[in-house]
């Protein structure tokens, strides 16, 4: 098989930088080398030490000046909600029931689900974004959709088919026992066949009886391997709806805590207003909380305390999302322009290395797949990200001010999108520049 030989900047972190100066939390290489062999990175460094590891067949892609990133991934959306993002004036409870009930209704319709699952998927690559935690409809035809599609593209990709049985239209809803079958038959068909990854998705508390969130545990007891991911503490009108439907729990994230679903590969969406005791008890389970700026100011949720979790006795896991489609951007630039922001608004900062630290190796450790994605480090997959901090009029003009890469990466977050990404490679092939726009 033929190698392919990538040349330009290359930038990859080893761990969280610290701060701006932080230099040995990275590896950048001016002009640097990347060969790529069957679908993964075999050498990478210098360009001039990377070639003499090339054969005379490897094709050669020069991509200087430009930037090379492990591709970006984003750790929460949801798929059936490209029709209705931008969809006006809802907080989350009413932003469910106006909105995305109706819409994922649509989801059992199987070639309504392939379709949106190719297009969604067409959206994230030219975005830069490589591999996704997707929530599907509750309808198993749309997990399928989405694995298909996704494995076609060999991309590594987590999804699973959400679990609801009430609070809901009877358009979107399971059983506890139909929720468990679809969901062991999904993962029979579709967790680690080529790079598919399967999460068990109940969707929250709300939307699950005390029965399913009994088989939503069970599931996690038979394939401790599995993600889950849910949602906690978005909306206050949530939590106390939470806390009239389970009136034993302590508080919301208790609820999940008795049903056995906080655990290292479990994934919670926002995370916004948890107690001291509730952040203490995700960090004794190493589960993860994702931050999804973009959502949680568009539906007025509240600001996420990013460095406060951090910076605590039991810190937190955190992992950075878009939340299509009560996000509103599918770009990781915009997510983490917003990002900054809401940190900002909470008396700290982010700064650029942290920011796409976060984006690609934070996310990567916070999904549990860091020996494979994320890095662009010898023997992982060649999921890889071309920027271009020229790509507009505007940012070329910035840029004849920029003197350091620290500037480089904040100018490309705070003004880059989709324009800003050159191609993408998804396991070594161009995804970005196969795609009819
Ligand atoms: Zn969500």
């Amino acid at each position: 098989m033929t190698s392919t030989l990538l040349r330009g900047r290359t930038l990859s972190f080893v761990r969280w930088p610290q701060t701006i100066d932080d230099h040995s939390a990275w590896r950048y290489e001016e002009d640097g080398g990347l060969l790529i062999t069957h679908g993964r990175i075999v050498a990478s460094g210098a360009y001039p030490d990377v070639e003499k590891q090339a054969d005379e067949w490897t094709k050669k892609i020069d991509h200087r000046p430009h930037l090379l990133l492990p591709g970006f991934i984003d750790a929460h959306v949801h798929f059936p909600q490209m029709q209705i993002i931008a969809s006006y004036g809802a907080e989350l409870l009413d932003w469910l029931n106006t909105y995305t009930f109706p819409e994922e209704t649509k989801f059992a319709n199987a070639q309504h689900g392939r379709r949106v699952a190719r297009l969604f998927l067409d959206e994230t690559a030219r975005h830069g974004t490589t591999t996704v935690a997707a929530y599907c409809s509750v309808h198993k035809a749309s997990a399928e959709a989405f694995f298909a599609e996704s494995h076609a593209r060999d991309m590594l990709n987590i999804a699973g088919k959400v679990m609801m049985d009430r609070n809901a239209p009877e358009g979107v809803l399971d059983t506890p026992q139909s929720g468990y079958d679809d969901t062991k038959a999904l993962i029979a068909e579709w967790h680690g066949k080529g790079r598919q990854l399967y999460a068990i998705t109940p969707r929250f508390a709300i939307t699950s009886s005390p029965e399913q969130m009994e088989m939503a545990g069970a599931l996690c007891r038979e394939h401790p391997d599995l993600h889950m991911q849910t949602h906690l503490s978005e909306n206050h009108a949530e939590i106390a709806f939470t806390q009239q439907l389970y009136p034993w729990s302590r508080d919301y994230t208790d609820v999940y805590e008795h049903y056995g679903l906080l655990g290292k590969k479990s994934l919670f969406g926002h995370c916004i207003h948890l107690s001291e005791r509730e952040a203490d008890a995700l960090s004794d389970s190493g589960s993860v909380a994702v931050f999804c700026p973009t959502s949680n100011l568009f539906l007025g949720s509240g600001l996420f305390d990013y460095q406060r979790f951090r910076r605590r006795d039991k810190p937190l896991r955190i992992a950075a999302a878009t939340d299509v489609g009560g996000g509103t951007n599918y770009s990781m630039l915009r997510t983490m322009e917003e990002g900054y922001k809401v940190i900002a608004l909470n008396g700290e900062k982010l700064n650029p290395f942290q920011s796409f630290w976060q984006i690609t190796r934070g996310n990567a450790e916070a999904l549990s797949v860091v020996d494979r994605i994320g890095t662009l480090e010898d023997g992982t997959d060649a999921d890889i990200v071309v920027l271009d901090a020229r790509a507009t009029p505007a940012m070329r003009l910035r840029m004849e001010t920029v003197e350091t890469l620290a500037q480089e990466l904040f100018l490309l977050q705070t003004l880059g999108d989709d324009r800003a990404v050159r191609e993408v490679y998804v396991a070594g092939r161009p995804a970005r520049s196969d795609i009819a726009i």
